[in-house]
């Protein structure tokens, strides 16, 4: 359940419910806003039965929170939460991030040309994948900890932040040491055992859908990493697996306004993935958009046909620079700015 307080509650007042609150056995989460405060209560409310919460003094209201998800729901949060990704750039609010950059990195040179590239072109995040979850053993797996290396390098460089996936609970801090922001790929949303260590990481979490997974399930991941003292957490949908096999995954454009309505968290979409083919990026990028998406992740690559991962749905630096051109105006068409390096960001 939620309790909303008075306009006019003390710091006394409100310590004093979350005692009391506290006291029967549940955990209180409180969110600020600028006009009131919500005081989330997690855990078993029957134990709050015989308390007479609405008499509390600073009480106005109390109401049920009927979700399994709890912290991530929007009941829980006075304001859309905007997830700040190193020192300038943010995901969520009024203006649509970009990220973008290769599928995996393969050398310094290939990922210093694609950062250029792409910072140039708007985007405000630097992607590349170092440790890489591939379907066969035999393929590419990623350079590792000299990817991770080349990404500080990099960022030194251009000034963009990182996000790069972690794939295994063993590496979490060392991919914190080194990235902005630590992505959980498709395959490990229901990795519990990652979620609960990225909840105690101290980094921004790109949190994608699984391929099979439902956005219940999606928002019960983010819960998770939530529950474990993490809440900068930002979702993307990417593509359900469906019985089309058309396109390497459907994007599923519903769940987007579906998770604005039932979360605070910022959404992104990952038209790369969803689509599987560089002709499809800009039409899902435009569609996510459309939808009310707060950015989008784009694979990018000097030279597509070359790549070590995901070649085909890869763009080449001009189709980047094109579709951000023509991105400005869906964004502009759905009430949106985009963001640069400095507007939108933090300073
Ligand atoms: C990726 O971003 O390169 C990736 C592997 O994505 P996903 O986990 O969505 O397949
Ligand atoms: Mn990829």
């Amino acid at each position: 359940m939620i309790i909303i307080t008075r306009p006019d509650i003390s710091d006394d007042e409100l310590d004093h419910i979350r005692e009391r609150i506290e006291s029967a056995g549940l955990h209180t989460h409180l969110s600020r806003g600028e006009h009131r405060t919500i005081i989330g209560c997690i855990g078993d409310e029957t134990r709050l039965q015989e308390i007479p919460l609405r008499s509390i003094p600073g009480v106005e209201s109390v109401l049920p929170v009927l979700k399994p998800y709890k912290r991530a729901s929007r009941e829980f949060s006075v304001d859309r939460t905007v997830v700040r990704v190193g020192e300038r750039a943010s995901i969520g609010g009024q203006a649509i991030t970009v990220i973008a950059g290769p599928c995996s990195v393969e050398n310094r040179d290939m990922l210093q040309e694609t950062a250029v590239a792409v910072r140039d072109a708007g985007a405000t995040i630097l992607r590349g994948g170092a440790f890489k979850p591939r379907s066969s053993p035999y393929s590419f797996q990623g350079l590792g900890a000299e990817a991770l290396k080349l990404l500080v390098e990099v960022r030194t460089a251009t000034g963009l932040p990182v996000v790069t996936e972690v794939l295994d609970t063993r590496d979490v801090d060392l991919v914190a040491e080194h990235a902005d922001m630590l992505q959980v790929g498709a395959r490990n949303m229901q990795n519990f055992a990652l979620l609960a260590e990225l909840g105690r990481a101290k980094r921004p979490i790109l949190l994608k859908r699984g391929m099979s997974a439902t956005i219940v399930e999606l928002l019960m991941a983010a819960e998770y990493i939530m529950a474990n003292g993490n809440s900068d957490i930002v979702l993307c949908e990417r593509g359900i697996r469906t019985f089309e096999r058309a396109t390497r995954n459907t994007l599923d454009v519903s769940a987007i306004p579906v998770l604005q309505r039932e979360t605070h968290l910022p959404v992104i979409v990952d038209p790369s993935h969803a689509g599987g083919d560089a002709s499809l990026v800009a039409p899902l990028a435009f569609a996510g958009i459309a939808a009310g998406a707060d950015g989008l992740i784009i694979e990018v690559h000097p030279d597509p046909e070359s790549a070590l991962s995901d070649g085909d749905q890869s763009l080449a630096p001009p189709a980047f620079v094109s579709l951000m051109d023509r991105l400005s105006a869906f964004a502009a068409a759905a009430g949106r700015t985009m963001t640069t390096a400095s507007a939108g960001a933090p300073a």
